[in-house]
Formats: C-alpha cells, sequence, structure tokens
C-alpha cells in the first residue's frame, strides 16, 4: 500500500509515543490489528474517521476551560470557545435544535446534566438556586441535606431495563435511581412493542415529572409524538436518550414522529454509537432548558475536554455530509437483512425483527443462556454482548439476549450479502453449542460446549468475510 498522509499521521504519533513508552505504543497497534480482525456486532460500537481520531490528539487537551462559550473561569479560553462553539453550531444544524450543549464526557454525564437542568427548571427548591449560584466546591453538608430533601420526591417514568431501557433513566444502580422515585413502562408481552395506552395509564397514575423515551436494546421504533402527546396530558418534561439512534435522526432515517428534537423538551445522546464520532455526550434543547443544560459544567460534570469537542466538532461535520443519510439508511437495511437471514434459519427474535440498527437475538430458542451465547459467538470471532429480553427467565447478568448491531459493519462496507452470510455463521455457532454443566453435574447457565473446531472454523470464515472490507485502509503502520 502506497505511503499516504493518513500512514504518515498515525505512524508518526506512535513513533513519539513509543519513544516514552513503548509499550503504550504497542497497545495502540494491537488494538487496530485486533479490531481489524474481529466481526464487531457491538450495537453501541463504531469505528471513528480517522480525522474524528485526530482531532482529539493535540493541545486543545491541555487548557481546562470550565463556563461556557464566552464565560469561562479561565482565562485563555479563544480557541476553546471557537472549537465549542463549531460543535455547538455542525449540532444544531444536523438535528434542528435551537440550543446545543457539547461539553459531556459521556452519555451518562448528558443525561444527568438534562436531570438536573429538568429539577432546576421545574422544581420550586431554594436549595438548588443557592447550590446552582455557587461553585460546587463551596457547599456545605447543610446545603446537600437540604438539596437532598427538596428533590427527593420527584417521578420519572421510563422503558423498564428488561424491554431495553438504560440504567440512567431511573434505575437503582444509578445515581437517577437516588434523584428520582422512578417507575418504569415495559412492551407488550406478546408483540414485544412499546404500548402507548399502558404508557398513558402508568402516566395517569403516576404522574412524572419526567417521562424518558429512549433505549439501549429495543429494536423498533418510538413514537415520539405519541410520547410527547402523553407526557402533555400529565404536565411532564419529556426526555428523549437517543444516545443508540442518533446516527438514524441525524441521518434522516427517523424522521416526523420517529424524529425527537421536535417533540421532545429536551434530548441527549452520545456521539460514539451510531452517530460515529469519539466517545462523548450531548444535549439538545430549546430556549427554556437552554441556560439550565449550560450550568452543566460545574454543577455536575468536570471541565470540558477540548480535544474531544474538537473531535465531536469534525464528526457532526461529517455527518452533515450527503453520504452520511447513505451510511444511515445502509444501517438500517444491513440491521433487516440480518434479521431476515436468522429469522430464515430458525433464530427467535424479540418483537419479530428490527426497524432500526439492532437486532435481539432471544437465545433460549438455542437452549442458551445470554452468557452461554456470548461466549461461544466470542470464541469464534464474533464480537456481541449478551442483553435481558423482556420478562427474562435468567435475570441481567446470565441474560436470555444477544444483541447485535450494525453500526460498525456497516461503516466498513459490509453489504446485504455479507449480512446473511453473517447470520448463516451466527446460527452455525448457537446452534451447535450446547449448555454446560458444574462441578457437580447441575446445569450451569455460564458452562457451555462448542467444539474448538468448529469454533475455529467459524473464525477463519470470519476473517475471510472481513478481508474484502478492509478497516482504515488508508492507514498501513507497517
Ligand atoms: N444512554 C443510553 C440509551 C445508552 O445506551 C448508553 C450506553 O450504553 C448511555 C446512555 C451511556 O453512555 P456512556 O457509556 O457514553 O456514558
Amino acid at each position: 500500500m502506497p505511503r499516504n498522509v493518513e500512514s504518515t499521521a498515525f505512524s508518526s504519533a506512535l513513533e513519539v509515543i513509543g519513544g516514552v513508552e513503548p509499550r503504550i505504543a504497542d497497545a495502540i497497534r494491537a488494538e487496530l490489528a485486533d479490531q481489524r480482525q474481529s466481526l464487531k456486532l457491538i450495537a453501541s460500537e463504531n469505528y471513528a474517521s480517522p480525522a474524528t481520531l485526530l482531532a482529539m490528539g493535540n493541545w486543545l487537551s491541555d487548557k481546562y476551560a470550565e463556563g461556557t462559550i464566552g464565560r469561562r473561569f479561565y482565562a485563555g479560553c479563544q480557541n476553546v470557545d471557537t472549537v465549542e462553539a463549531l460543535a455547538a453550531e455542525h449540532a444544531r444544524e444536523l438535528f434542528g435544535a435551537a440550543h446545543a450543549y457539547v461539553q459531556p464526557h459521556s452519555g451518562i454525564d448528558a443525561n444527568l446534566v438534562a436531570f438536573w437542568a429538568i429539577l432546576a427548571d421545574r422544581v420550586e427548591a431554594p436549595a438548588l438556586k443557592r447550590a446552582q449560584a455557587r461553585h460546587v466546591n463551596d457547599l456545605t453538608e447543610a446545603d446537600w441535606f437540604a438539596l437532598r430533601r427538596e428533590l427527593g420526591d420527584q417521578r420519572m417514568l421510563g422503558m423498564s431495563l428488561d424491554a431495553g431501557g438504560h440504567l440512567t433513566h431511573g434505575f437503582r444502580p444509578n445515581i437517577s435511581g437516588k434523584m428520582f422515585d422512578q417507575r418504569s413502562y415495559g412492551t407488550d408481552p406478546t408483540t414485544g412493542l412499546v404500548d402507548y395506552d399502558k404508557v398513558a395509564e402508568a402516566a395517569r397514575e403516576f404522574r412524572p415529572l419526567v417521562l424518558v423515551a429512549g433505549y439501549s436494546a429495543y429494536p423498533r421504533k418510538v413514537n415520539f409524538r405519541i410520547m410527547r402527546e402523553i407526557a402533555d396530558s400529565v404536565g411532564a418534561t419529556f426526555m428523549v436518550d437517543m444516545a443508540h439512534f442518533a446516527g438514524l435522526v441525524a441521518g434522516k432515517v427517523f424522521t416526523g414522529d420517529f424524529d425527537p428534537v421536535p417533540h421532545a423538551h429536551i434530548v441527549t445522546t452520545t456521539t460514539h454509537k451510531s452517530l460515529r464520532g469519539p466517545r462523548g455526550g450531548m444535549v439538545l434543547c430549546g430556549p427554556e432548558l437552554a441556560d439550565q443544560v449550560d450550568r452543566g459544567c460545574p454543577m455536575v460534570l468536570g471541565g470540558p475536554l477540548p480535544h474531544v469537542m474538537a473531535a465531536k466538532a469534525v464528526a457532526l461535520a461529517e455527518a452533515r455530509r450527503p453520504d452520511f443519510a447513505d451510511y444511515a439508511r445502509r444501517i438500517v437495511d444491513n440491521a433487516q437483512a440480518l434479521a431476515e437471514g436468522l429469522l430464515r434459519r430458525g433464530a427467535k427474535l424479540v418483537t419479530g425483527g428490527t426497524d432500526n440498527h439492532l437486532v435481539l437475538i432471544d437465545v433460549t430458542g438455542y437452549g442458551l443462556t445470554g452468557r452461554q451465547a456470548e461466549q461461544a459467538l466470542l470464541d469464534s470471532g464474533i464480537v456481541t454482548n449478551r442483553n435481558a429480553v423482556p420478562q427474562d427467565p435468567n435475570g441481567a447478568w446470565y441474560t436470555s439476549g444477544i444483541r447485535i448491531g450494525t453500526p460498525a459493519l456497516t461503516t466498513r462496507g459490509l453489504g446485504l450479502a455479507d449480512m446473511d452470510a453473517t447470520a448463516e455463521l451466527i446460527h452455525t455457532v448457537l446452534s451447535q453449542t450446547t449448555a454446560g454443566t458444574g462441578p457437580d453435574g447441575t446445569a450451569s447457565k455460564a458452562k457451555y460446549v462448542l467444539d474448538p473446531a468448529l469454533a475455529d472454523k467459524v473464525s477463519r470464515q470470519a476473517t475471510d468475510l472481513l478481508a474484502n472490507f478492509p478497516l482504515y485502509p488508508h492507514v498501513d503502520l507497517t
């Protein structure tokens, strides 16, 4: 491969890094090699462009910039202002939002910013107002105590975890479950779909301050117009966490009732999943919540990461190009082809298919738990993750599902025929794996039996499939 500018950029960077700590340079090289040879079906991962990756490795990282554009707690932030303003402008234009806050370091952080903004907007809370008027480090124990007492009773209605909701939507292991009294809505046991009448009923009974839509593992579209009507009917703030499907919104695959931006009061997202940017988060909202959202740092966020905001600007600029719409369309076409390929071979899918970028296989149809299936697939060179299915009999640790997604393979260039080949590989492994037993001979939810020769064969087939679609074809580190 002829030497080109991307090869030079990455090779030179690795040479510089290797001059200080060669083991880190080696680990970075090894990560590229691993990613090149694995069939990555993790629905929340992708491959960012070289421009996005390179935007993160530079001097912007050295700058402290607490505050917002033009109102910083540190001097000398003029270049960070430029970067943040550009990222926010691209986000507003791409999603048609009035306001964009691009500082959150991750999706969880973006949700936390949104929750505090909603609380500050909706709750008559003198202690909260006092807290916001000061730097977070200046708050006393008494301030925090008063704050907890004021905010303790607020309610959130979100999608249940086993139906595909996210931990940050009010569940106990996350701080949102301590900030809010949470109730969740599930999906219809027969169709697996969101039952809007049931959501409305739950909202009427529970009267939440916040209604949350958005998911990590629901393979269908959500009608945000109807959800907004439900929120309005009980006076709730309607928040959508589009972390998973932001790329489909950006690429105009989800439009009208399925585009959250015109319907929600506030929208949060990650930037690294289907949107294909750097690891990070973002909040979009109307003018009513903008001031509160902009208080994210230092209220709940550490200092902004200017180098990551630069990479967000680059990725968002890429997502505004016409070819991103084509990419987004192909993500969904590929997911549907993968679902059809699996169904044809007898797999059981939650909701019977997909409208988005992900497919949820119910592996109880193969006599396996999610844990067994995940490991057997990994042994065979196929990277997925286990996930609960609705009313999961195996709980959240072992689970009964495997979640697979197409954003990463679509970035590599795989198409419909390759999805059928991928379905064949997955089905071969799952149908040839059997549940194992523990040392005392009882059924195990973790152990499994898979002929290593078969795992090797599938691994080689996966590598052959990927050989037609080189990852980062212009990056040669040799
Ligand atoms: N929200 C949803 C719906 C997600 O699926 C995820 C990630 O899995 C997050 C938020 C959290 O994102 P992050 O890992 O960037 O904090």
